[in-house]
């Protein structure tokens, strides 16, 4: 495809949508942007577009026409009516990903997965970095894709986050390795039905050739399936014992047969977390990475902020920030974590889902769980009965009142188990407001 000279449009203007433009122009095309929203409602656009004197269109029919390449923001619906009938006249639509695909020097190493993608992705990174191994890192974790051009090595490896969102728009990218981690029911509002959603992710796999590796979850019946997506060779990892891949055994991390290091010599916590390590293990090693180099490299991860993330102990009370945590099954997770003592904030804005799978657990190991947000009257409603329920409002109270009440041993757990709109901008602002309440603690005591 030449982007040398062709009139290019991108939607969605979100940090993607700026860096895809941002290259675009840097390859001599002729480009203009649009968004949903008006380019005042945009932190920081109308200056840049000016300075790069590239033209903002209302995102109404007419700006669809007249173009010769249409690229898409992983915010935008890929089926919206404006590239519908782009598509059915001919016009290329693409996403952020296909179109860095084009420019990226060296091999792409992608990771999917409904869960478990951010992490594995930083450990990957942080492995390869450890053994010398050159890599950068982006996609959905942060820097994106086209933005990693520029840097891009042919010897270097680019480890890329990859979400549905942004898979669902590639057709030629290719990665040397592809990760798919577990495929469970997700953002089904957008891609209509679970096929739909698990097909968007099962193209990271589509255009691998028998050069190319499909690290994929064996016990995982999606992730099994896209063995037969592309002709990538699978190389499969999991929580069972098997003779070949990346298995665990009960106690050790095992890679073709030699134990690489035990469970509980990873900082990250929980069983999910021995299998993004084992994913990392199998798509590292395709690498060239020692098993010695990436046993180090994993023990010494400290993970990622904000999931499952340890704070401070403060009078010998443990804070973990798993603001993260925005879905019950989440939740779910942190909790199986953990044996008792436990104050866990819970609430926010509410998904959808019922709580009441988190009563046993919480009834189990929970001294009290502490309510904040819009969700608490259902939370209250959901668990009522199996553990002391405080209705706390805010971050703050909650952290107040857990603290003043936690005994030394037990442990204050954020893992809100709902969206954090309602109250913060983001799981961020919600994970760092409860951190920064946390160091206010450490000062004072
Ligand atoms: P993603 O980037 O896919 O959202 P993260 O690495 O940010 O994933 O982890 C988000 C949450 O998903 C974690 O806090 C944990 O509760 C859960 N999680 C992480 N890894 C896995 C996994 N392998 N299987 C199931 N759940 C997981």
């Amino acid at each position: 495809m030449r982007i040398s000279g062709a009139k290019a449009l991108v939607v969605g203007m979100a940090r993607s949508g700026v860096a895809a433009m941002e290259l675009l122009l840097r390859e001599k095309a002729d480009v203009r942007v649009a968004d949903a929203r008006p380019l005042s409602a945009i932190d920081g656009l109308e200056g840049k577009l000016a300075s790069l004197n590239v033209p903002f269109l209302p995102q109404t029919p007419e700006a669809f026409q007249g173009v010769d390449l249409i690229v898409v923001s992983p915010g935008v619906p890929a089926d919206l009516p404006d590239l519908e009938a782009a598509r059915a006249r001919g016009v290329p639509v693409i996403g952020e990903v296909e179109l860095a695909s084009f420019f990226l020097r060296g091999p792409i190493l992608g990771v999917t997965g409904s869960n478990g993608k951010t992490t594995t992705t930083a450990l990957i990174g942080h492995i390869l970095k450890s053994c010398g191994i050159p890599c950068q890192v982006g996609g959905n974790i942060g820097t994106p894709p086209t933005a990693l051009v520029d840097a891009s090595r042919d010897e270097q490896w680019n480890v890329l986050e990859l979400s549905s969102f942004q898979l669902e728009t590639v057709f030629r990218f290719r990665a040397r390795i592809g990760v798919a981690l577990n495929v469970t029911p997700n953002h089904l509002n957008r891609h209509h039905t679970f096929e739909n959603y698990a097909a968007a992710k099962s193209r990271l796999f589509l255009n691998q050739t028998e050069e190319d590796f499909a690290v994929l979850n064996a016990c995982d019946d999606v992730c099994r399936g896209y063995s037969r997506t592309g002709r990538g060779r699978p190389v499969w990892f999991g929580l069972r014992s098997q003779s070949d891949g990346a298995w665990f055994d009960g106690e050790y991390l095992v890679a073709d047969g030699t134990k690489v290091l035990a469970a509980r010599d990873l900082s990250i916590r929980g069983l999910h977390n021995v299998e993004n390590t084992l994913a990392a293990i199998a798509a590292t090693r395709l690498t060239g990475a020692s098993l010695e180099g990436i046993a180090e490299a994993a023990r010494t991860f400290q993970g990622v902020e904000h999931r499952l993330e340890f704070v401070a102990k403060v009078r010998g009370v443990d804070f973990y920030n798993d603001s993260k945590a925005t879905s019950v099954d989440a939740t779910r997770k942190a909790l199986s974590v953990f044996q008792s003592g436990l104050w866990v904030i819970l609430g926010g804005e509410d998904k959808g889902a019922p709580y009441t799978v988190l009563r046993e657990e919480l009834q189990a190991k929970a001294r009290a769980v502490l309510l904040i947000g819009a969700a608490t009257p259902k939370i209250a409603r959901d668990l009522s009965g199996s553990v002391t329920l405080v209705e706390c409002g805010t971050l703050e109270r909650a952290v107040e009142e857990a603290f003043r009440n936690a005994s030394p041993g037990d442990t204050i757990l954020l893992a809100p188990a709902c969206a954090s709109f309602d109250q913060f901008r983001s799981f961020e602002h919600r994970g760092e407001v409860f951190k920064s309440l946390v160091r206010k603690l450490e000062l004072q005591n």
